[in-house]
């Protein structure tokens, strides 16, 4: 036990030394994003497709830098209860125009559960759900379908599929998809799948992925329901580690 207590020590040592580097890392960052700005006014058309070059590379930058930080943050600290299900609608709704302009259809399965509440801390899941449903677009063309489901499992829980029929992953990609900075995309950061494992796990809930090369992909994720919270059939390490 102190072997891992130690190397949780050093593991989350490590992420408030990232992300005190992304914040400053951020400072020089705007500067040359204002000076770009400034010297795309008087440049030559040649040079203003070097510097939207360079503008490019630096939005990367910032791209990579806040999830750094988001993966950084510390564990759950605002626990409420609130519902899955409303997430999720929020989800869809702000990925509607998106779905309208790629010609992606987003089917809403019937679900027959009197509640999806769980405990943790909203904001979190719902960048969760930001990143997968920001997965499963990039791996979708037009004519895609997005399908989301809720349902209960035998022992309660809560169960999430998020399911596309995009370009799917091979076997490689299916074993480092939760690694971090593991990417097959020409702009990806790779750092999208490592905060829903860490997010959910927090939660002690569980991420499983289906999926097959010109088929598509599942993600399907599980979370204790709030009642198994407050009956205690669900304790988080982290506390279990300070009592
Ligand atoms: P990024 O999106 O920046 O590449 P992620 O951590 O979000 O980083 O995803 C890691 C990799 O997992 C992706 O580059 C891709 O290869 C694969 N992946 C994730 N979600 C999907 C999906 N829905 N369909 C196909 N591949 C996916
Ligand atoms: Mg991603």
């Amino acid at each position: 036990l102190e072997e891992r207590l130690a190397h949780t020590g050093s593991l989350s040592a490590l992420g408030e030394l990232a992300a005190s580097i992304a914040h400053e890392i951020r400072n020089p960052m705007t500067t040359l994003k204002g000076f770009t700005q400034l010297l795309k006014v008087t440049a030559s058309e040649d040079s203003i497709r070097y510097i939207s070059v360079i503008e490019e590379e630096i939005r990367r930058m910032e791209s990579i830098l806040g999830e750094m930080l988001l993966l950084s943050k510390p564990a759950l600290k605002k626990e409420t209860t609130f519902s899955l299900e409303t997430l999720i609608n929020d989800m869809i709704q702000l990925f509607y125009p998106k779905a309208i302009m790629e010609g992606i259809t987003i089917v809403q399965k019937e679900n027959s559960l009197e509640d999806t509440l769980i405990v943790g801390e909203a904001d979190k899941i719902k960048q969760v759900l930001l990143n997968l449903f920001k997965n499963a677009f990039e791996a979708m063309s037009k004519n895609g379908v997005l399908t989301i489901g809720i349902e209960q499992d035998v022992i309660g829980q809560i169960v999430l599929t998020i399911a596309d029929t995009g370009k799917g992953m091979n076997k490689n990609q299916i074993n480092r998809a939760f690694v971090s900075f593991f990417t097959s995309k020409a702009k990806g950061t790779g750092l999208g799948l490592p905060f829903v494992l860490k997010v959910v796990e927090e939660h002690g809930g569980s991420v499983n992925v289906e999926s097959e090369v010109g088929n598509g992909t599942t993600f399907i994720l599980s979370f204790p329901s709030a009642i198994a919270h407050v009956q205690g059939k669900f304790f988080r390490e982290d506390k279990a580690l300070s009592s």
